[in-house]
C-alpha cells in the first residue's frame, strides 16, 4: 500500500501517520527526517546537502528525489509506505510515480482552521520532564503547574495566534493544487481530524481497507 498523506500543521497527521503504518505494517517516510538522516550520516550527498543548507539554498527536487528512490528500496518498504510531508507541489506529485510507484491513495485529514489555532495556541508544555497539556482539552490539575514534576508550565513562542495563522495560510496556499490534482485523479480520500484520535484513526483504517 502506497500513501501519501496531507493535512495542516496541527492537524494530527504525525499520530495518524504512526498508526497506518503499524497497522498496515509499512514504513512512515517524512523527507524532513531523511534529509536529516543523510546529513547526520555524512555520506557524499548527505555533505553536499549541507553545503546547500549552510549557503542559505534550498534542497534541489533532485535531491529529495534521489533519498526518496533510496529508501523506498529498504526492506521495511516492501508493504508499501506512507509519505508524510511529501509531494509539496504539483510538479514533485507529477514525478513520483517514476520514482516510487504508483501512489494508491492519498489521505487529506482535515481540520477547520480554527480549531487547528484553538489547539496550537492552547498548548502548554512542562520545560523539566516534557509532558504536554492543553488549557482547555487536557488541563493540568493545578493552572499553569507540571502535573507530573510540578514545574512551572511554558507556552512555544511558535504557538502564538499569529504564527500558527500564518503557517496555515502558506500550508493552504501550497497544498490546495496538489489536493485538486490527487481528486482529479480520483486518488483523495478525505477524512476528518477532529474528534477523538482513535475514532479517527479506525475511520481512516476502514476506508483504506474498503479501498484495496
Ligand atoms: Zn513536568
Amino acid at each position: 500500500m502506497k500513501l501519501v498523506l496531507i493535512g495542516s500543521p496541527g492537524a494530527g497527521k504525525g499520530t495518524q501517520a504512526k498508526v497506518l503504518s503499524k497497522h498496515f505494517d509499512i514504513a512512515h517516510i517524512s523527507t524532513g527526517d531523511l534529509l536529516r538522516e543523510e546529513t547526520s550520516q555524512k555520506t557524499e550527498l548527505g555533505l553536499k546537502i549541507i553545503d546547500i543548507m549552510n549557503s542559505g539554498e534550498l534542497v534541489s527536487d533532485e535531491i529529495v528525489e534521489t533519498l526518496l528512490a533510496n529508501r523506498v528500496k529498504r526492506d521495511d518498504c516492501k508493504k508499501g509506505f506512507i509519505l508524510d510531508g511529501y509531494p509539496r507541489n504539483v510538479k514533485q506529485a507529477e514525478n513520483l510515480p517514476s520514482i516510487v510507484g504508483e501512489i494508491e491513495k492519498v489521505v487529506l485529514i482535515s481540520v477547520e482552521d480554527d480549531l487547528i489555532v484553538e489547539r496550537m495556541v492552547g498548548r502548554r508544555g512542562c520545560p523539566k520532564c516534557g509532558q504536554m497539556y492543553h488549557i482547555k482539552y487536557n488541563p493540568p490539575k493545578e493552572d499553569g503547574v507540571c502535573g507530573v514534576c510540578g514545574e512551572a508550565l511554558v507556552q512555544r513562542k511558535d504557538d502564538n495566534e499569529e504564527t500558527v495563522k500564518n503557517r496555515l495560510s502558506v500550508y493552504h496556499k501550497s497544498t490546495a493544487p496538489i489536493i485538486d490534482y490527487y481528486k482529479n485523479k480520483g486518488l483523495l480520500l478525505e477524512i476528518s481530524g477532529v474528534g477523538d484520535i482513535d475514532e479517527i484513526s479506525k475511520q481512516l483504517i476502514d476506508a483504506l481497507e474498503g479501498a484495496r
